[in-house]
């Protein structure tokens, strides 16, 4: 605390992300980063740009990028226009930004108890009134609880950090019966398992789905996110854009999203090996005695009823092993653990069952 900070400065209770310790040979499965590295093509790309050209500003509208992003969800889910997309420096951008566009009004706005940690986060920053709504005994989102007076809604498909996907179904029911709110569905796992809202933005004006390159494309490093929905929605973000930041997104990221966006091959083979050795994993620790929550997300959200989460996380840390632990209530005896690939995933089930036998 400094005489020099502003009041608000004063108020804030920063994010705190998940370490990045760099410890060699480290088996990190903290951060739900993807094993397996960008797309190919979307690496020659980015070497590509790296010359002259990066003495120039980029596009400030991120042209290139938001026709390719478009072009990728025509083509799986009906027509999509440039305009109907929105691009930032990672999805956390795009988020903040929808916070302030289109979430900010008198009403509180409301999330799950048990979600992303960033959401209080920004309606401090950004004053923002909010209500959190219990997820159920079994951490689902009852969609019944989201029919009241509010602001907006926000919440992740699949939930972080439980795992857990609402069937869209149930999204097309939030959406009818809250016509006068913007309903924000963060997407940031879709592709490891759930049903992506994409199809639903053509009808329903109240619909911004929001995903990132950091964790299905394995861009974590390259910062894109962007957001689908109605042209009046992007309209909103790209005023809050243009009253912060011109070129959120620098040459480098706009050529290396582009190319990845339109490498398909690599984005399902990468895809695939996660999503099955997240089943090998669940098996494994189900067999060590685990319980672990149906996870359509690139990771895990297990608890051990006989032994503490916090004593695990800590035990495996000194192996050399780590994984995220939340100090929260309802959630402490969880331990959230990425999927790696199969090998760190065995040097995890390796070292707890070596950790759960000397503790029992
Ligand atoms: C990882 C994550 C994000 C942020 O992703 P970036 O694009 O890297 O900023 C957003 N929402 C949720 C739920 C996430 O887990």
């Amino acid at each position: 605390m400094s005489r020099f900070w502003s009041t608000t400065t004063r108020t804030l209770q920063p994010y705190v992300p998940g370490e990045q310790p760099k410890l060699p040979n480290l088996v990190k499965l903290n951060t739900n980063e993807n094993p397996y590295g960008p797309s190919p093509l979307a690496l020659a790309a980015i070497h590509n740009e790296t010359g002259d050209s990066l003495r120039l500003y980029p596009d400030p509208e991120s042209t290139q990028l938001r026709q390719a992003i478009a072009a990728h969800f025509s083509t799986c889910f009906g027509n999509l226009e440039p305009q109907q997309v929105f691009v930032g420096n990672g999805s956390d951008e795009v988020l903040a930004h929808a916070f302030l566009a289109l979430l900010k009004h008198d009403q509180p706005i409301l999330f799950p108890d048990i979600s992303y940690s960033f959401y209080p986060v920004y309606c401090r920053l950004y004053d923002v009134a909010y209500q959190t709504v219990p997820l159920d005994a079994n951490f689902g989102i009852r969609v019944a609880d989201y029919v009241q007076p509010n602001g907006g809604i926000i919440f992740p498909n699949p939930n972080a950090p439980t795992g857990r996907a609402l069937p869209l179904a149930d999204i097309e029911i939030l959406l009818q019966a809250n016509p006068d709110s913007v309903v924000v569905v963060d997407e940031a796992y879709i592709d490891f398992g759930g049903e992506s809202a994409v199809t639903l933005v053509n009808r329903y004006p109240n619909l911004l789905v929001v995903q990132t390159f950091s964790k299905s494309r394995s861009l974590a490093g390259l910062r894109v996110g962007f957001a689908v929905g109605h042209p009046d929605l992007i309209d909103a973000l790209q005023r809050v854009k243009n009253s912060f930041n011109s070129y959120p997104l620098d040459r480098l990221a706009s050529v290396g999203a582009t190319a990845a966006i339109a490498d398909r091959e690599w984005f399902e083979h990468t895809r695939q090996a996660v999503i099955r050795t997240r089943t090998t994993l669940t098996h494994e620790l189900g067999a060590l005695g685990f319980e672990v929550l149906p996870s359509a997300a690139n990771f895990v959200f297990a608890r051990h009823p006989r032994h503490d989460a916090e004593k695990s996380a800590l035990a495996l840390r000194q192996r050399g092993i780590i994984v995220r632990h939340f100090k929260q209530p309802r959630i402490e005896q969880f331990l959230r653990i990425t999927i790696g690939t199969d090998e760190q995933c065995a040097a995890l089930v390796a070292a707890l069952r070596e950790i759960l036998g000397t503790l029992a």
